[in-house]
């Protein structure tokens, strides 16, 4: 039980086994803690490289580590991986077909496996103690661990029939791995698994590998169509949607406009959202316009970017899902496509919603417009969500350090713009929405104008020296500021608040902060720590080298990603190996695939470097 691997050897086998010439922060001293034998209990977010914690451990130890995986997507691609790397690993679970099965289970009585992991069903099954027990196992390892605690995003009850194995194996420790950080799910882990003495390792939340952005400009498909094919072509990523319908809407747009979409909501059938999963999995399908019932499972490790077309749920839903971008360490784009008439939507959802969610749905609300409005640092601000304070002033990774808005006094337009809600507002008695307000300010000849008069209207046509563009994006920033409201139950409709009407009156001097282009700007190198992998690199070299593990992937029926990440295959068209020997220099070039894909990768080297 005590460590017997000194430093220069665990970093041997790490070089070995994964290709890597350094432990992620955090990584070593959880390993160390493992191979030790004690509970552990630790928290990394997504991409800090919480599998390789454990993978390490159990090919440096006698006996079968034992993970407890909620989905079978999640345990195939981790077996995958670990086949693919030489690790002996395999998964038992209801998707087998019976002789598959069978020659799983003889494998684990031989002992031939490393590492098994299971669903958490199965570990109360009739007889699988009694299995576990005959195959020695050295640890439990408890993966994706919040699903334990109702406390979690993911509350999952087959969790809780882990706990009782403690008795049942009472020498064999537990470590769980989680990346959700709140302190109250954190307790609760520890707590419902009955971990002993735990060592607790808690790492850094800052993902510094992702830039987050929230677009305050009129949200538009054509924005969203812009923003993407300013993106190199071959990049993959997830657009959230909040609703079903929004995710059909949204990826029929943009494959109409070119951007090859597809949609995934809970409503498909099983069979068309496990192939649409499969496809995005596979490099097959560049953008998947999401419901967030697409987020856990998905292993790809390069997501390049993640936008938000809807207000996320809660800022620690929005940090999980842009999680999911950049994995790999590589930079990848956060952006949120912020439209403040959702805002008035999801209080009106809210106010739907029991009594006794209210309170905490509103809380939710007020921290997620917070961030967006916020003029601040974005990361710092998602850290102190977490608890964690940054270090810097600037992270030069956000939107507000890489392009701070100026503010600028915008009196008389605001003004043209209080007084044009009012006067249609008067006229109108029932109501009117944005659109038309701006309409009657811009001198439109529009149906409703017409029907209604409002070319009559004093403020009719006072507006036509800005656009439509700059209008909407004041009337947003009206709103942000509370002069003029929406009404929550038709949420188009705008009027005057108290403290409009006062500013009108009193002409009281009002400044608004300027629209930002909703364009992809590559990240500027002010960072405090530049991000590795966004250096010069032969572009042509890197697509011929994706073909190639196109085609292995396929030839090997695993995600591409599993053969090698687009952060390896980075490296290899910048420092462009020529021999086994530099190859494996590679950072992710281990023994196996040196061995395995060696000679194919240096040979589409040799074909394609100038
Ligand atoms: P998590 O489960 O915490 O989200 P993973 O275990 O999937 O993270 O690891 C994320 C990525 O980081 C993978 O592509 C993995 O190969 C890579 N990785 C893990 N450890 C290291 C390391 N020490 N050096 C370089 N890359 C690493
Ligand atoms: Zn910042």
């Amino acid at each position: 039980m005590v460590p017997m691997v000194d430093g220069a050897e665990l970093r041997e086998a790490l070089e070995r086994w994964f290709g890597f010439p350094t432990f992620r922060p955090s990584q070593e001293a959880i390993v160390r803690d493992v191979l030790g034998g004690r509970d552990v209990f630790a928290l990394l977010p997504t991409g800090g490289g919480k599998s390789l914690c454990y993978q390490l451990p159990a090919v440096l130890t006698p006996g079968l580590t034992v993970v407890v995986s909620p989905l079978i997507a999640l345990m195939k691609d981790q077996v995958d991986a670990l086949d693919t790397a030489g690790v002996a690993a395999t998964a038992v679970n209801s998707s087998l077909a019976w002789p598959e099965m069978r020659r799983r289970l003889d494998g684990l009585e031989r002992g031939d496996y490393k590492l098994l992991y299971v669903a958490p069903e199965r570990l109360t099954l009739p007889g699988f103690a009694d299995d576990l027990e005959r195959w020695g196992v050295a640890r439990f390892v408890v993966d994706e661990a919040h699903c334990i605690s109702e406390w979690g995003h993911d509350f999952r009850p087959e969790y809780r029939r882990i706990a009782p194995l403690r008795a049942r194996f009472p020498a064999v420790p537990f470590c769980a791995f989680t990346a959700t950080a709140t302190a109250r799910v954190r307790d609760d882990v520890v707590a419902q698994l009955g971990l002993r003495r735990p060592a607790i390792h808690v790492a850094s939340f800052d993902r510094a590998n992702l830039t987050y952005r929230v677009l305050h400009a009129p949200r538009t498909v054509e924005a969203l169509v812009a923003w993407l094919r300013a993106r190199p072509d071959d990049e993959a990523g997830i657009v959230y949607a909040g609703s079903r319908a929004n995710t059909e809407k949204l990826a029929d747009a943009l494959s109409a406009a070119g951007v090859p979409a597809l949609a995934y909501h809970a409503g498909l059938d099983a069979a068309t959202r496990a192939q649409r999963q499969e496809a995005f999995i596979r490099d097959d399908a560049r953008v998947m316009c999401a419901t967030i019932a697409f987020g856990m499972g998905i292993d790809k490790s390069n997501v390049r970017f993640v936008v938000h077309w809807d207000v996320p749920r809660s800022l620690e839903g929005y940090y999980q899902e842009t999680g999911r971008a950049g994995r790999d360490g590589l930079p990848a784009e956060c952006a949120w496509f912020f439209a403040y008439g959702d805002i008035a939507r999801v209080e009106r959802f809210i106010a739907e919603k029991p009594e006794g969610e209210q309170a905490a749905a509103r809380e939710q609300l007020e921290r997620i417009k917070r961030y967006a409005y916020s003029n601040d640092c974005r990361r710092r601000e998602l850290l102190a969500y977490f608890g964690e304070t940054y270090p810097h002033e600037h992270c030069g990774g956000c939107d507000n350090c890489l392009q701070p808005r100026a503010s600028f006094d915008a009196t008389v337009d605001a003004q043209k713009l209080l007084s044009c809600v009012y006067r249609v507002r008067e006229a109108h008695g029932y109501g009117v929405g944005i659109t038309h307000v701006v309409d009657v300010l811009l001198g439109a000849k529009t149906e409703k104008i017409e029907r209604w008069f409002h070319e009559r209207l004093s403020t009719y046509g006072i507006g036509k020296d800005r656009d439509r563009r700059t209008w909407r994006h004041l009337a947003d920033e009206l709103l942000r500021l509370g002069l003029i409201a929406q009404d929550p139950e038709r949420h188009n409709v705008v009027s005057l608040t108290e403290a409009g009407k006062r500013a009108l009156v009193q002409r009281t001097p009002i400044e608004v902060r300027q629209a930002v282009a909703p364009v992809a700007v590559r990240r500027g190198r002010s960072a405090p720590a530049p991000v590795p992998g966004d250096e010069d690199y032969d572009r042509d070299l890197f697509a011929a080298l994706r073909m190639l593990r196109r085609e292995i992937a396929a030839e090997r029926d695993v995600p591409p990603y599993v053969v090698f990440s687009d952060a390896v295959l980075r490296a290899m068209a910048r420092d462009v190996p020529r021999t086994p020997a530099q190859l494996r220099a590679i950072s992710g070039v281990g023994e196996k695939k040196l061995a395995d894909f060696g000679a194919r990768f240096l040979a589409t080297i040799a074909e394609n470097a100038g």
